[in-house]
């Protein structure tokens, strides 16, 4: 190598026109018949994603955009709060993921493959397992503690049901962070540190988000956080309480014994639930497990998929069980209280049952009422079967749907929980929906443990240490983002996401001399100011141009024509307003900035 002729400062990247022909500009008039939310609509119609499979998507070059633009605020408050950047496998050997018994006890979202030598990998959902191998090789002593790894990678996770375009993929980005820490009170000190910075994270995206208490299952204690932005397409619902700091997803079990209590049926139905008439609840009296405050529910569900990955079918088991258990337990009978005769049906007894395609089968564990995962899992579907997993179990015919008043589940959670006193005594509670897009996790020694991650403390004695995980949707923050932020016309992209900070139209920029100078003169200053700025010369006409920017949500544009330069004038229109104001050319640029 030519050492002497390498330039010692790094090569100035020349100032290059970012002009709409030289980019990928695709718009659609329509999106696909299988996009349900606005979202997913309008990402699949402003071809900013584009499918390949079921919940895979590419990533288009004006998606990409605002994947890199989330991703570097992330980073930069994640280094701020003074976690240390790096990079772990996708693919990962399984060697790790047995130490730690995930291997086994993580359910079908897992995806297991094998190299041409027949050994075991995954393609990892999460990287606990390999940031611990790390920490226990090279954090030895208590002086090298707190530390807190973080890194923005390619997840995989086989969703039962991937929709709603890239807020449910199976192939998704994640942010991952994990802390080290010597003990527990250091621990939860991380833990304020990286929920302080969520919170910057979610305020400079500019969507509205509420942070909510959320189950800690297994683990314990009250350290677990989801961050949830507000929109009525949500998955999640949400309890809260709007004269105090009151806020959990109603997955907690907290909020529980409010549905519990008014959602349990009067009165033990008839053996055989009816069609059209039983519920869910009907189900639990019917099995001998009423709803109470430590009851949980379990939910097997099988989906039928068809060739193109679509769900055709989805079929609900149900299973009650008191206290939180882990699928595992449950499955080598070691829960008390389970009616006995419970078992959990094989593939195969599914299979031949339901005449499901092998391939997608198996239990799925949801920690969640009954009725939010009836709703979640089969809105809008009836005919149910449903059953103990034993054959003689089954019930036909049950509409889970029907006390549900449809189409919204939160009119019905709204009957049952809001106006009741919230558990801090400090006023009435409330519903919302929510998007999960951050989850922050106190893991204690989970991992530690297991994996044997000791660091030597100040007398030299060995001691585990103790966790925390941290994870942000990259990739679902747009879907959420957008959910929150769309009109008629298209996306409204909050300023520190969009593409495009602003784009500028010409008129007629191949005919008039003027306008081309104009445009680009205007270009060069705002990329000098650091303003990301597109200049559409595709020649279209204006309202298609317009329609185009409009759909894609950026949020400024500029118009410059003859007819206005002529008076020294150009249009500036912001995406959320209704008109075009004229403004001094001369103006333009600090109204931009
Ligand atoms: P969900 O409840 O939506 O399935 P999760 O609780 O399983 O999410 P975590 O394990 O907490 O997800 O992962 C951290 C973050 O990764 C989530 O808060 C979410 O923003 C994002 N995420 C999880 N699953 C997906 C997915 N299938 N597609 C896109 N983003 C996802
Ligand atoms: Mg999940
Ligand atoms: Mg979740
Ligand atoms: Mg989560």
């Amino acid at each position: 190598m030519l050492v002497g002729a390498m330039p010692l400062a790094a090569p100035r990247t020349r100032l290059r026109l970012m002009k709409a022909s030289q980019f990928l500009v695709s718009t659609l008039k329509e999106a696909p018949a299988d996009a349900e939310v606005a979202s997913h609509k309008l990402m699949m119609r402003a071809g900013m994603i584009k499918r390949l499979g079921a919940g895979i998507y590419n990533y288009m070059p004006m998606g990409l955009r605002v994947i890199r633009k989330v991703e570097a605020i992330i980073r930069e408050e994640m280094v701020r709060a003074g976690a240390i950047e790096l990079l772990m496998p996708v693919v990962q050997p399984a060697e790790l993921w047995q130490e730690s018994g995930r291997f086994q006890a993580y359910g079908p979202e897992l995806l297991r493959v094998k190299d041409r030598h027949d050994r075991d990998f995954i393609i990892q959902p999460t990287s606990e397992e390999v940031v611990t191998d790390i920490a226990r090789q090279e954090l030895r002593s208590y002086k090298q503690l707190p530390k807190n790894f973080f890194h923005i990678q390619t997840k995989f996770r086989d969703e039962r049901r991937p929709r709603f375009g890239i807020m449910r993929g199976r192939e998704f980005t994640m942010k991952d962070a994990y802390s080290f820490d010597r003990d527990k009170a250091a621990a939860l000190k991380s833990y304020d540190t990286m929920y302080a910075a969520y919170c910057r994270i979610f305020d400079r995206f500019g969507l509205q988000y509420r942070a909510v208490a959320a189950d800690t299952g297994a683990i314990g204690g009250d350290a677990s956080h989801e961050f949830q932005v507000i929109a009525d397409t949500g998955e999640d619902a949400l309890v809260y309480c709007p004269s105090s700091d009151y806020a959990a997803n109603i997955e907690l079990a907290e909020a529980l014994p409010l549905i519990a209590r008014r959602g349990a049926p009067a009165q033990a139905m008839a053996k055989t639930p009816t069609p059209g008439k039983s519920t869910c609840a009907d189900v639990a009296t019917l099995l001998g497990l009423p709803l109470a405050r430590t009851v949980k529910s379990l939910v097997l569900a099988t989906d039928e998929i068809g060739e193109s990955g679509d769900v055709l079918k989805t079929t609900v088991w149900l299973l009650l069980v008191r206290g939180d258990h882990d699928l595992n337990e449950i499955k080598a009978g070691k829960v008390e209280g389970l009616k006995s005769g419970f078992r959990f049906a094989t593939g195969a007894e599914i299979e031949s049952h339901f005449g499901c395609k092998p391939g997608y089968l198996g239990p799925i564990g949801l920690k969640l009422p009954v009725k939010i995962v009836a709703d979640r899992t089969v809105a809008n579907m009836s005919d149910f079967v449903c059953g103990a997993n034993e054959i003689d179990f089954h019930f036909t015919g049950v509409n889970w749907g029907r006390d549900l008043p449809e189409p919204d589940l939160i009119e019905d959670i709204r009957n049952v929980v809001e106006g009741d006193p919230s558990p801090d005594g400090k006023g009435v509670l409330a519903i919302q929906r929510g998007i999960e897009v951050g989850h922050v996790f106190y893991l204690g020694t989970k991992y530690s443990e297991a994996m044997n991650a000791n660091y030597l403390d100040e007398t030299g004695k060995p001691r585990l240490m103790e966790m925390g995980c941290y994870g942000i949707g990259v990739t679902r923050i747009l879907g959420a983002a957008i959910e929150q932020n769309n009109d008629a016309r298209g996306i409204i992209w909050p300023a520190a996401i969009a593409p495009f900070a602003v784009v500028i139209c010409p008129i007629g920029y191949d005919r008039s001399a003027e306008v081309k100078a104009s445009a680009d003169a205007l270009y060069a200053e705002l990329q000098s100011l650091g303003i990301d700025a597109l200049l559409d010369d595709r020649g279209e006409r204006p309202g298609a141009m317009f329609a185009d920017w409009e759909l894609i949500g950026v949020p400024q544009r500029v118009v410059i024509s003859d007819r206005g330069l002529k008076e020294g004038q150009v249009e500036l229109q912001g995406r959320r307003e209704a008109e075009a104001a004229s403004v001094a050319r001369a103006d333009v640029v600090a109204r931009l900035r």
